[in-house]
């Protein structure tokens, strides 16, 4: 589960981190209120779960009432990278002197954790960790001894933070790191973790995903969970019960069975289109949760088309196209374009029962691949109103 920055500000806060001053907006007028209490100037930045907020225009400061109520209506109600910003944080303005990098994270080679430090932090610290990967220092963790205070210093001296902030930025790495094992984190950061001109440091931005599965022993992070309004998706998948995990194209993929889905994923690829999703409705594929895979990705405003990649197996061909045919008469008109490929056990009478007024039925999965991809393009150029690329990242992207 990834936290929304507020709410991992408010985990870091509690465990003594520097966080700036700041409150949770929905309203134009709320956070104008919230801009008079804190003092400007203020930064408004975009509560949606994505990096890269910063260069898509998602992060604007104000320095005045009127320019803070101009910010508030550009980013209140904007879409930033597909996703619908209903709520923005308003933070203290940091003057910052450099941007800093510090993060926990579970290195899966070594099999350990690591804490890692840069002083060269900010907006491209991915192109930091491609091209100068020395740039950033590591101090792997034994989580039985928790992270040393000579490997946090050591790891800040290496990442050549300045000697003003040293000590700072080694406690703050240490607490950042325990903050990752209290919660059971699977990625913990704060970038920027900006140094101000009086030799403090402050959190300026904070991430901090947890491991799904032990969310059962942290209630209040549970609480989070359920509070994360703006994303139906995230809210549909919960209450279905599947894991729908968002990508960055726009066919979107429907399959039953794990491996299935992650080949199809593959062939869109290798075919020229982008998947928007994975989404697996599992074995047996009742009409019901087909009904509900078809809902999640129709809500899914990235979504062009989509492809339903059936085997039938212990799952007979015919069940699932009956599945389908029932599904399908709860959406009318369908929001996009569907096409079919059933195989395996009961195929044929399968192919025989779907409605091909509704949906497209092909044999191989590769030519259902080849169409889906070709319907999304096509959309993708044409028609859609409310398209949700190209014009998004660049809107009040450099205003300054
Ligand atoms: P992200 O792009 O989603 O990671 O969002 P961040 O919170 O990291 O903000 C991106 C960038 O916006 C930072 O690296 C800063 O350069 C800038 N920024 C964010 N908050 C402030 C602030 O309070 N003051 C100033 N001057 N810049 C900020
Ligand atoms: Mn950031």
């Amino acid at each position: 589960m990834k936290l929304h920055e507020y709410q991992a500000k408010e985990v870091f806060a509690e465990a003594g981190l520097p966080v700036p001053a700041s409150e949770l907006a929905a309203t134009v007028e709320e956070a104008v209120a919230a801009g008079e209490r804190i003092g400007l100037p203020v930064a408004v930045k975009a509560q949606v779960r994505v990096g890269g907020r910063g260069k898509a225009g998602g992060i604007e400061l104000a320095d005045t009432p009127e320019e803070l109520r101009e910010v508030g209506e550009c980013v209140l109600g904007s879409e930033l990278k597909g996703l619908h910003v209903d709520r923005v944080l308003v933070e203290d303005a940091v003057e910052f002197t450099n941007e800093l990098y510090v993060g926990v994270t579970m290195d899966r080679e070594a099999g350990e954790p690591v804490a890692m430090v840069s002083s060269e932090g900010g907006v491209n610290i991915e192109a930091v960790a491609a091209e100068t990967p020395e740039a950033i220092a590591r101090e792997h963790v034994i989580p039985s001894f928790g992270l040393h205070p000579y490997q946090a210093r050591r790891a800040v001296s290496e990442a050549g933070v300045d000697d003003a902030v040293a000590d700072d930025v080694a406690d703050t790495l240490r607490t950042l790191y325990r903050v990752w094992d209290d919660n059971d984190g699977s990625d913990a950061e704060i970038n920027p973790l900006m140094m101000t001109e009086d030799d403090a440091v402050v959190a300026a931005d904070a991430v901090l995903n947890v491991d799904d599965d032990a969310l059962f022993r942290h209630p209040g992070l549970r609480e989070y969970a359920e509070s994360t309004a703006g994303s139906d998706l995230g809210r549909k998948a919960e209450e279905y019960d599947f894991d729908y995990v968002r990508l960055e194209g726009n066919v979107g993929v429907v399959g039953n069975g794990a491996g299935l889905v992650m080949t199809t994923l593959d062939l869109v690829d290798h075919l020229g289109g982008e998947p928007a999703n994975f989404l697996d409705v599992g074995g047996g594929a009742k009409a019901e949760r087909v009904r509900n895979a078809l809902d999640m990705v129709f809500s899914d405003e990235n979504v062009d088309s989509v492809v339903f990649n059936v085997f039938g197996g212990i799952t007979r061909g015919d069940e699932v196209a009956r599945g389908i045919d029932t599904a399908l008469e709860e959406f009318d008109p369908l929001p996009d374009p569907v096409v079919v490929r059933l195989a395996g056990t009961r195929a044929a009478e399968g192919r025989e029962i779907l409605n091909t007024d509704r949906v497209e039925v092909e044999a191989t999965l590769e030519a259902a691949v080849e169409r889906a991809v070709e319907l999304a393009g096509a959309r993708a150029d044409g028609g859609r109103e409310s398209s949700t690329d190209a014009t998004t990242p660049e809107r009040g992207g450099d205003r300054r």
